[in-house]
């Protein structure tokens, strides 16, 4: 089973990523986690994706599908990617590699929020400077006010989770993702999930299509009483 995820930002995409890879035993490929990995260990690549990022630029598609496809080449197939393909040269790049190799994407899986969700779920966004702790003061408040629960630091709030950025990013999201949602559409994939309400509510609406692909793909392997 190979899936794609999308969701704007705060649409809980990378939690229910990891709850799909332990369920399906896939392998999470996720563009930001491998950026920052690159940076991180100062690799020649990752220089280079530094000085992209630091020049305010974003990193080029064929750098970014080295990246990807590299690690696609390492695992094959069973995977989930988050956060690629997001230009039209990064899904030319994605299906050239498939077909090359005989393999195709299940489900591109739209995880959408509206953009005042966005906004309520990220604003409300609190860390602690100091031991990097993440709270929420709706869903997961500190328990005194503005002071972090493991080491007492006074919690602020980061600069890019200020409302009029993520409404910028919100708005970046669905501008760059309407021609890859219309390409998946075409072929088939895209399936757009209601990603308000809680992280358990959502992952229902999620967990019965996977099992339905994972049944398809492996009679053999149906849990004894599913049809
Ligand atoms: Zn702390």
């Amino acid at each position: 089973m190979n899936i794609l995820i999308f969701g704007p930002p705060g649409s809980g995409k990378s939690t229910h990523s990891r709850t799909i890879v332990e369920r399906y035993d896939l392998t999470y490929i996720s563009s930001g986690d491998m950026i920052r990995a690159e940076i991180s260990a100062g690799t020649e690549l990752g220089k280079e994706m530094k000085r992209y990022i630091e020049g305010g630029d974003l990193i080029p598609d064929t750098v970014v599908n080295t990246l990807i496809i590299s690690r696609l080449r390492r695992h094959r197939r069973n995977f989930i990617i988050d956060g690629y393909p997001r230009t039209a040269e990064q899904v030319l790049a994605l299906e050239n590699y498939l077909y090359d190799h005989g393999l195709n994407i299940d489900v591109a899986l739209e995880i959408f929020i509206s953009k005042e969700e966005t906004i309520e779920r990220i604003s409300g966004r609190r860390i602690c400077p100091k031991c990097g702790a993440v709270y929420h003061l709706k869903y997961k408040p500190p328990k005194v006010p503005g002071k972090c629960d493991v080491c007492g630091s006074e919690l602020v709030q980061r600069d890019d989770d200020r409302v009029e950025l993520i409404s910028k990013r919100y708005d970046l999201y669905v501008r760059n993702m309407e021609p890859i949602i219309k390409f998946y559409k075409k072929q088939g994939l895209y399936v757009k999930v209601d990603g308000h309400g809680g992280i358990s509510e959502v992952w229902e609406r999620i967990r019965p299509l996977l099992d339905y692909i994972r049944a398809r793909e492996s009679p053999a392997q149906r849990p004894p009483g599913s049809p």
